[in-house]
């Protein structure tokens, strides 16, 4: 439903449960966020209200989240109960890989099913865990092998159905990849930072210069820039606005 990844110098993870914020209001089930800390992913998910994924985080401790790449969600089910362990961001089995996802991947029971015969134990009842195991699968092996923004694109081609997608990899401190098909995808352009949301909402207070991806575009986000291209890797025309809304309204 809602999606926020950032790359830049400020703490991922207040800016990202900020955006979550801004997007409250379109509605969602459930909510997560996913920080590169370290050489490890710190994961938090919770169903119910975003405070309920504060209050978690407040538990377990923010300085475990401590970066400057990272992303969150806010969910609308759409495949798997509302609970904890179908909130998004979904992870590999060795925890490198984590993904947030908005739309329907259509073809994920064909997928799933040949993941359960490579012996992957799915953790969720959803779509989009396939996802995230099939780019833990490209990154480890292979011509993609330790290329993210090659994995994702080698996988996306594979999807049918409607996906804002966005990754973070824990050997990956430096870059947040994203990929759309039939659901929207913004970047938003700082001074060294940069950020991905499903809507402007997400970013607007700390940039107002914004990229629209278009059908069948990806993005790879570092804190030097960011690079469009399509699925095959060829780089890609993406439109340039000046977000005008009037905050004060
Ligand atoms: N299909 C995914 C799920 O049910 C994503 C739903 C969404 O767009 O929030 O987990």
């Amino acid at each position: 439903c809602g999606i926020v990844g950032y790359v830049g110098h400020q703490s991922a993870l207040d800016v990202v449960l900020d955006g979550l914020r801004r997007l409250e209001y379109r509605g969602y089930d459930s909510a997560g966020v996913a920080v590169v800390a370290g050489e490890e992913l710190a994961v938090e998910r919770k169903a119910g209200r975003l405070q309920n994924l504060e209050t978690r985080l407040d538990e377990v401790g923010r300085d475990n989240f401590a970066g400057t790449v990272g992303m969150g969600h806010t969910r609308w089910a759409t495949h798997g109960a509302p609970i904890d362990k179908n909130s998004h961001p979904h992870r590999d089995a060795t925890n490198r890989v984590a993904v947030v996802h908005n739309g329907i991947i259509e073809n994920f029971l064909a997928l799933r099913a040949e993941l359960e015969g490579l012996g992957v134990e799915m953790a969720s009842d959803t779509d989009t865990e396939t996802v995230a195991h099939l780019v833990a699968f490209a990154y480890a092996e292979g011509d993609t092998k330790g290329d993210l923004p090659a994995s994702v694109r080698k996988v996306v081609r594979r999807l049918e159905g409607a996906f804002t997608l966005v990754f973070t990899h824990a050997d990956e401190p430096d870059q947040v990849v994203a990929a759309r098909r039939n659901s929207p995808l913004v970047v938003g352009v700082g001074e060294n930072e940069y950020f991905v949301a499903s809507d402007v909402a997400a970013f607007i207070a700390h940039t107002k210069e914004a990229v629209e991806l278009g059908q069948d575009q990806m993005v790879v986000l570092t804190r030097s820039g960011y690079e469009v291209t399509d699925f095959d890797g060829e780089a890609a025309e993406a439109k340039p606005f000046t977000v005008n809304w009037d905050l004060s309204a």
